[in-house]
Parts: structure tokens; C-alpha cells; sequence
């Protein structure tokens, strides 16, 4: 039997579960970070999640941008966003955007 094991696309752990079927695709669940991802995807990359995040931030991107770029579903992004603002310092995103905002 091959060993179907994902790893998480957030955290790269290899601690997943496979959580049901959506859209013919076999969903996994990351039992590390409670991430959910689907393996046949075309592997989107943590530094996208990460350009999303900061266009998410400094660019002020919409949730609807980002989610017609990214694929993801709205409430996915929220909570991958929410999971990196508790990780990721923001201050610095602010003070950028800030002087963003006095420039224009
Ligand atoms: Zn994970």
C-alpha cells in the first residue's frame, strides 16, 4: 500500500489526516496546526500565502482579490490570516503602511 501522507502545506508537518472528499479531491487536515488543505491541488506555495498575506495587509487587498488570485475560499484565507497575525510581528507591516499612506 503506498503511504499517502501529506505533508502540511503550512507547516510542512507530516502529522495529516484525510478529511473527506470535497470537489472530487481529498482533503487533508494538519493535526499540528489544524490546517486544511487539499493534496491534488496545484501545490501553492507558503511564500504565496505569504505575498497574499502582505498585499492582504500593506496592500490592503480585499478577501475577494485574494481569493479569485489564490483559489482559496474566503473563510480559508480569514483564518490562515488570522493564524499568521498572531504568528508574524505586524508591526512592521504597519509602520510600511503608514508611511504609505502619508506619501500618497
Ligand atoms: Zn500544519
Amino acid at each position: 500500500m503506498k503511504n499517502s501522507k501529506k505533508s502540511c502545506l503550512t507547516c510542512k508537518s507530516l502529522q495529516t489526516i484525510k478529511w473527506g472528499i470535497k470537489k472530487n479531491k481529498q482533503r487533508f487536515k494538519c493535526k499540528n496546526c489544524d490546517e486544511l488543505f487539499i493534496s491534488s491541488n496545484k501545490s501553492v506555495s507558503d511564500s504565496n500565502k505569504e505575498i497574499w498575506f502582505k498585499n492582504w495587509i500593506i496592500g490592503k487587498d480585499t478577501f475577494d482579490k485574494i481569493s479569485l488570485e489564490s483559489g482559496y475560499s474566503k473563510s480559508t484565507l480569514q483564518r490562515y490570516f488570522s493564524k499568521m497575525l498572531r504568528k508574524a510581528p505586524v508591526l512592521e507591516f504597519n509602520s510600511t503602511y503608514e508611511i504609505y499612506l502619508v506619501l500618497d
